[in-house]
């Protein structure tokens, strides 16, 4: 038996194995710290669960368009004029299952076999597999200068004959941090000028801290006709913390958005009905819980950067969004699969190694957790890391004993 070249080059996503693994530890009685994850821990919006059980109640569950119930893409609609102050036409909206789904279409239909795409490091984990899906090839950019964000300059000097499109996510899994207007608007120009796509990426766009306000590519473009490239990818998986509901949407001229439907018909049929329900109810509903979230998230921010910048020898950015926080561990060890997999043997604590995300010597740790897990999570890597830390920690009531240097 053989699998094809294309499955054999594509590796498992690595936040999802890890979820694997936690559970995998906390099922056999392992007290295990979770500061891995990708999602919030709150619950959905009641809104969202009312219209989902209304539909699920009447029995009658059926296909529905490839790209979107109306009801979602009209919800949709609203959004985009709020948050974007961009009036689009239902034609210009393609419902996904996530936000994931709604970037790997968006690459199936701009790609032609060897394009490349360009987008900053760190990276979220996905966009390398999912690029080499769609037959492209990844290009990932690396600031020269050591920070998680690479000039426009460096980007502008990566394009090439055959680069095809930028993917920008802001705030960016995994650093957190939110890329600065000048840089947005010489993207979106740089884009423009060179006739390349451009994917905005803006799944935590509305989880941002410190009175920040999100980015608003539309800003920039001087092309919002027919022919624009820029095509703008969101979900209500972080924002409404619905990650299990599957739907994000894409924003984008009707040639490229219409292209994305008929691929989304053939290869998955529109989106899960219960889940658009949801979904609308979310983004019609009341939105306190996204602020209650935010605020919930900025506080866990705090606590644990100041708990890292407590940390000897540990570098660490304060995020400007998200949940994740991408401290320097090189100091401890270079190899972050190393280090990662020793942390999670010797004291049960999850992270997420910075390979995965293009920077070597680098962890992801989640904020989205609970306060206590992050503060003992934290002081767990501290033990296991610190040389003049006592010889014994207590999980729970099993005594470790430190058998390393
Ligand atoms: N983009 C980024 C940057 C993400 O971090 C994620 C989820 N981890 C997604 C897209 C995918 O979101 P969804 O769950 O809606 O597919």
């Amino acid at each position: 038996m053989s699998i094809s070249q294309l499955a054999r080059s594509i590796v498992e996503s690595p936040t999802l194995k890890l979820n694997e693994t936690a559970a995998l530890l906390r099922d056999k009685g392992e007290p295990v710290i979770h500061l891995g994850g990708g999602e919030p821990k709150t619950r959905a919006p009641i809104d969202a669960i009312i219209n989902c059980t209304a539909l699920l109640n009447t029995g009658e569950v059926r296909y529905a368009p490839a790209d979107g119930i109306p009801q979602l893409k009209k919800a949709i609609i609203r959004y985009t004029e709020e948050h974007y102050h961009r009036l689009v036409a239902p034609d210009h909206v393609v419902v996904s299952n996530g936000a994931k789904h709604s970037i790997m279409m968006a690459l199936y239909t701009i790609l032609e076999p060897k394009d490349e795409v360009i987008f900053p490091v760190p990276f979220w984990v996905s966009y390398p597999e999912m690029v080499k899906l769609a037959g492209g090839v990844p290009v990932p950019v690396r600031a020269e200068d050591g920070t998680f964000q690479p000039t426009v300059k460096e980007i502008a000097d990566t394009v090439g004959s055959y680069t095809k499109a930028i993917i920008i996510n802001s705030p960016n899994n995994p650093s957190g941090v939110m890329y600065s207007e000048d840089f947005i608007a010489g993207v979106v120009e740089l884009c423009e000028k060179k006739k390349l796509w451009l994917l905005m990426d803006d799944t935590y766009n509305r989880l941002i801290f410190d009175g920040r306000t999100p980015t608003n590519c539309y800003r920039y473009a001087t092309d919002l006709g027919e022919s624009s490239q820029l095509v703008v990818v969101n979900c209500i998986s972080k924002m409404y913390a619905m990650t299990g509901f599957r739907i994000g949407w894409a924003v984008g001229s009707k040639e490229v958005m219409a292209a994305m439907a008929n691929i989304q018909s053939q290869q998955t049929s529109g989106p899960s009905v219960p889940a658009q329900w949801a979904s609308v109810g979310a983004l019609n509903g009341v939105q306190s819980s996204i602020d209650g979230l935010r605020r919930t998230l900025e506080n866990n921010r705090n606590i644990l950067v100041n708990h890292l910048k407590a940390f000897t020898g540990v570098k660490v950015t304060k995020p400007h969004g998200t949940f994740y926080t991408f401290p320097d561990f090189s100091a401890y060890n270079k190899d972050s699969n190393k280090l990662s997999n020793f942390l999670l043997e010797k004291v049960r604590v999850v992270t997420v190694p910075g390979k995965d995300f293009g920077m070597e010597g680098y962890l992801r740790i989640s904020f989205c957790g609970t306060i206590k897990d992050i503060t003992e999570g934290i002081e767990r890597i501290k033990w296991a890391l610190d040389p003049d830390a006592p010889n014994e920690l207590y999980l729970g009531d099993r005594k470790l004993v430190r058998d390393w240097r």
